[in-house]
């Protein structure tokens, strides 16, 4: 079903975020602002924040953020139609069916669907069929009850060549979509057939419960087979941000505030049916950054479970690296050799494996304690390596105390002096630094990663007080105040702006604007219709405007229009003089190193002009202030 924008915006005007929140969240007033314990991740002190004028929520511990629909698909774990439907509800306002685009899905609509038919199959085949006994009788002999494999979908892929084919053909399914989602294939002879055939089937959830993906495993391990068989990437599915088993864990993370890594799908199975329920599957690749960031959405606490072997032990250092960079706080748990997770808890049961859990140790612990078997401490300039290798993650911790205590205990351990593990630290913190300005750096090309408006501006480097003062004026285009936009908009068109995410964003805003649509954040927010530039605006309108604190001062007792009609002024006239003065200075580097005499005269005279008009420009905002 489509919803008309104008009433999807009908709608969520007709709603005060505040009070549905509240039947969620509870809130209390703090300023300007609402503020209440976060939903999505667990917390003690308040850092979820809800503002009514911009009708917006914003978290400022796990970074989540928008507008009322946003919330209730996050909350409810529900899709955009659905928030709105929900919304228009409450509101008593009706959706009347679009009678020419109702029956229209989504495409991804159409993909959920898809995957859903086939996971039905493939479950009806391993619980119902006569033909699944092979497959079912090596989950009895894995230990899973027919509870467990209803519970996490489990299924079977039948082993002639086109019975899912089939299925799929009887049902009218689109075979051209079926082959994107990586569950036929099409051979040599261009005949379809099934991807998956004569494997056992793991459902691969997306955090609130819908089939994105499969993997398909051997189970009567032939030579020259793969072991897995996953699908491929699509448009409902990326492999670095599935956490196997979030969908049916997360509750019991948030519960418990704590998190267990393992490595398989079958460790996450078992040990859920086991009892522990709080646990996600990596599932054959390596933690990635976005994985983490997810996790931190439910937990800070993480317990790496990883196999023994050297293939789990390096994943779990390379995991540990990520998990620290988003703050986490870790540790490692060992099983006995030769045990996995799986095995331990069909061998043992659960109250022994809480007692490893329990006796989990932190980063610092684990990694000395593998070098020391490497036998890297019997070496005196192995020892000096692996104890810079010990340092190196620390200095991705952010809290300084922390860094300070870890490095103490690195200090007792090989009885080293503080100082000289301090130099060290010193020295991979600024490797860090470096790293994470490249890191920024790239972030913020994603987020530009709309083209430039202009070739030149490509070129055009913003310093930090050009950059952070866009940030300043694209903070004020969200305050929701037409007359500071419109102002904003005949003094600088969106290609001034050197970040283009900035000429971007302000392009959307004053065309908002022109049409005379709503200019509250909220609504401006479903305008925008990339996540990371939408996330990127919500941080910067709950920052702090840079001059705020200095507002009541400057204006003391005036109203805040006033004020904001000041500092808007104020802005542009920083950051247009500050443009000019970039081009100034660069003037003057070039008159150093200009070869001829006509080169030299013709970057002064254009000095001249760039000075005039610098003055030109005070003197302009000056007389506008003045008639105000
Ligand atoms: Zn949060």
């Amino acid at each position: 079903m489509r919803i008309p924008e104008n009433k999807i915006e009908e709608i969520r005007a007709a709603a005060n975020i505040v009070d549905v929140i509240s039947e969620y969240v509870q809130l209390r007033k703090r300023g300007k602002n609402f503020l209440g314990l976060c939903p999505f991740h667990n917390e003690k002190t308040p850092s979820f924040t809800v503002s009514e004028d911009k009708q917006i929520f914003h978290c400022f511990g796990c970074h989540a953020g928008g507008n009322v629909y946003k919330f209730l698909m996050d909350y409810e774990k529900i899709s955009f139609i659905e928030a709105v439907q929900e919304i228009a509800e409450r509101t008593g306002i009706t959706i009347e069916a679009d009678e020419d685009s109702s029956e229209k899905q989504s495409e991804q609509e159409i993909l959920y669907d898809i995957n859903t038919t086939a996971a039905k199959y493939f479950s009806d085949n391993l619980l119902i069929k006569k033909d699944g006994e092979s497959a079912q009788n090596y989950f009895h002999n894995r230990k899973i009850k027919i509870q467990t494999m209803r519970t996490f979908g489990l299924g079977y892929a039948f082993p002639t060549r086109d019975a899912l084919v089939n299925f799929l053909k009887e049902r009218k399914i689109d075979f051209n979509k079926a082959l994107s989602l990586g569950l036929i294939g099409s051979g040599s002879d261009g005949r379809l057939y099934d991807k998956f055939a004569g494997r056992i089937i793991f459902p691969i959830f997306s955090p609130n419960g819908r089939v994105v993906a499969f993997a398909g495993r051997v189970f009567n391990e032939k030579e020259g087979t793969a072991k897995y068989l996953n699908s491929p990437e699509s448009s409902i599915y990326t492999k670095g941000r599935i956490l196997y088993g979030l969908s049916h864990a997360k509750d019991e993370i948030r519960r418990s505030d704590r998190v267990i890594l393992v490595e398989g799908y079958m460790d996450l199975i078992s040990l859920y049916q086991g009892g522990i329920k709080n646990v996600v599957a990596v599932s054959g690749t390596a933690l990635t950054d976005e994985q983490s960031t997810l996790l931190s959405r439910y937990t800070k606490n993480v317990v790496l479970l990883f196999d023994a072997d050297t293939a789990g032990i390096k994943a779990s250092m390379r995991s540990i690296e990520i998990l620290l960079r988003r703050d986490m706080e870790i540790k490692i748990a060992s099983l006995p050799k030769g045990e996995d997770p799986d095995s331990f808890i069909n061998n043992f049961g659960k109250d022994k494996f809480e007692e490893i859990i329990k006796r989990s140790v932190n980063f610092i612990e684990y990694q000395s304690a593998y070098y020391e078997s490497l036998g890297m401490f019997d070496d005196v300039s192995k020892t000096a390596e692996a104890i810079r290798d010990l340092v190196k993650p620390i200095a991705l911790i952010k809290d300084e105390l922390k860094r300070n205590l870890l490095i103490k205990s690195i200090s007792k351990k090989f009885n080293l002096r503080e100082k000289l593990l301090e130099a060290e630290l010193e020295k991979a913190i600024q490797q860090e630094g470096k790293q994470i300005t490249a890191d920024e750096r790239s972030r913020l090309r994603v987020q530009t990663n709309i083209e430039a408006t202009t070739p030149s501006q490509i070129s055009k480097k913003a310093s930090p007080a050009v950059y952070n003062l866009e940030r300043e004026i694209i903070k004020l285009l969200f305050e929701g105040d037409k007359g500071v936009i419109e102002f904003i908009a005949a003094h600088i068109p969106p290609e001034e702006f050197l970040i283009s995410v900035h000429s971007k964003i302000a392009e959307i805003v004053y065309e908002a604007c022109t049409k005379g649509d709503d200019v509250i954040a909220a609504s401006l927010l479903e305008k925008i219709n990339n996540d990371k530039i939408k996330s990127y605006v919500i941080e910067l309108t709950f920052e702090k405007h840079q001059t705020s604190k200095k507002w009541e001062e400057i204006y003391p007792g005036a109203a805040y229009e006033v004020i904001l009609s000041k500092v808007v002024r104020d802005t542009i006239k920083k950051f247009k003089t500050s443009l000019i003065e970039a081009r100034i200075a660069e003037n003057h580097r070039k008159l150093s190193s200009a070869e001829t005499e006509n080169e030299r005269l013709e970057l002064m005279r254009e000095n001249v002009e760039l000075e005039r008009s610098k003055q030109k420009l005070k003197d302009e905002l000056k007389i506008e202030e003045e008639s105000l």
